[in-house]
């Protein structure tokens, strides 16, 4: 390298870590993160693809950009409320207010007039009974499956989980009920076809090999036509008198009806109908974190709270602190998606149209992973070019929205409408680099 080289008036990295921007972001990242970027910086200048100038303030730009975590913030424009690739259930002020509450110490298990260990998690379990005055006790666990794995494991490892054949779901991504079930050394005893299951099926294989009965709700989809299913009100009588637990898995998460949603089973209603335990996700349609819940008769509960396997799959601080603000708060935002006003969706997305000059559509919302299949939201979209999608979501602020039939659509269910604005800008910005693009492309 000879002395005109202009490699040589790179900025050394002691200077660069001396900067006062470098200061400012240790409050945020750490050293090697910082030395990775200031790297990354100077490699770009040595290979030539930035003058030696412009190495401090990419560098600025660069940790600037750069946050803690990589997981970016993403405005759901698919229509689709409880979107498994998007985290599910997004957080309702409270909720996010109470994680912030818990993110230091907490008396999560301490009781602090006495100064003893408590129960952990007693703030989210009375959350819990008074929105479901019918389960006498509740237990919070990690997610759905642990709680199916908790209670199988409980309940009938080394003996038998019975269980119709209409109900052995595939929950998504190749993740199979049965798989998760077999795997906790419990055998699944398979009755009925997959449309029809009759009492008789289940009385037929009753017996000393038993641990419980399991009745899952079938949550992402529907059989037609003729069908036959046993209701937890026929069955348990028959748990009952084998003296076996009656366990629904209702996978969404209503704790109490929905007339929204007539054909969603809900907690109350499954415990009414006799079930002595019922399991449900936090992150579905109740519109919480992560978590399992697993609600129902109080010597039940404390059965599965006593198992060893219970500490493996305990609900965090975190979860715990959101799923109490969840229940005990106001409408989240799940069930404000929900039952978001037809026409308020068509006035927010007339006026997005209006600004941008681009057709509106109607589209159906959809619940998603979290339950009533087929059942339609009707709503409505904007129209714009297919092009637009990758624009979209690679931009800042991301946004996620729907490609269908050559079409790119947004719909503006999931999106908070103090964020049209953003959705508004974030499509104009797109629109300006696709005409870019296309003008490249023409020239
Ligand atoms: C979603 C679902 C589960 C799993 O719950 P996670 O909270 O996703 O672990 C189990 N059973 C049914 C019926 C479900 O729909």
């Amino acid at each position: 390298m000879d002395q005109a080289d202009p490699r040589r008036r790179i900025p050394r990295t002691n200077d660069l870590l001396a900067l006062p921007a470098v200061g400012q972001a240790r409050t945020r990242l750490n050293e090697s993160v910082i030395r990775d970027l200031v790297r990354q910086v100077q490699e770009q200048a040595r290979r030539g693809e930035l003058p030696p100038g412009q190495v401090e303030p990419t560098l600025i730009a660069a940790l600037e950009a750069r946050h803690a975590t990589t997981l970016q913030p993403v405005l759901n424009a698919t229509g689709v409320i409880v979107h498994t690739n998007l985290g599910r259930a997004p957080l309702s002020a409270g909720a996010v207010d109470a994680l912030v509450a818990a993110s230091g110490y907490v008396d999560v298990e301490l009781n602090l007039a006495d100064g003893s260990r408590s129960r952990r998690g007693a703030g989210a379990r009375s959350a819990l009974l008074a929105a479901c005055p019918a389960a006498e006790d509740a237990l919070v666990v990690n997610n759905g499956a642990a709680a199916l794995v908790l209670a199988t494991t409980a309940f009938a490892a080394g003996r038998e989980v019975v269980v119709s054949r209409g109900e052995l779901v595939e929950i998504g991504a190749g993740f199979r009920l049965t798989d998760l079930m077999e795997s906790t050394g419990a055998r699944l005893r398979e009755v009925g076809t997959t449309n029809r299951t009759h009492l008789q099926d289940y009385a037929r294989v009753l017996g000393p090999d038993t641990g419980c009965i399991l009745k899952v709700h079938p949550s992402n989809f529907r059989v037609d036509g003729f069908t036959s299913a046993v209701s937890l009100r026929e069955l348990s009588p028959l748990a009952r008198a084998n003296a076996v637990p009656l366990v629904a898995d209702l996978g969404s998460g209503l704790l109490a009806p929905d007339p929204h949603l007539p054909d969603e089973p809900d907690v109350a209603s499954a415990l009414a109908a006799g079930a002595d335990v019922v399991i449900a996700s936090g992150d579905k349609l109740m519109g919480g974190p992560q978590a399992g819940l697993l609600l129902g008769r109080k010597e039940i509960i404390e059965r599965l709270a006593r198992h060893p396997l219970a500490r493996a799959v305990r609900a965090d601080k975190l979860a715990l602190a959101a799923l109490e603000a969840t229940v005990a708060g106001a409408e989240p935002p799940v069930v404000q998606s929900l039952h978001a006003d037809v026409g308020q969706l068509r006035r927010r997305t007339d006026r997005l149209a209006g600004a941008l000059g681009v057709p509106v559509v109607p589209h159906d919302g959809r619940v998603g992973g979290g339950g009533a299949p087929g059942f339609p939201l009707p709503g409505w979209a904007l129209r714009l070019p297919e092009g637009l999608a990758v624009l979209l979501r690679t931009g800042d602020p991301a946004v996620l929205p729907r490609v269908h039939d050559g079409s790119c659509l947004v719909d503006l269910r999931c999106i908070p409408a103090a964020d049209d604005d953003r959705v508004l800008e974030a499509i104009r910005r797109a629109l300006a680099n696709l005409d870019l693009a296309d003008a490249g492309r023409a020239g």
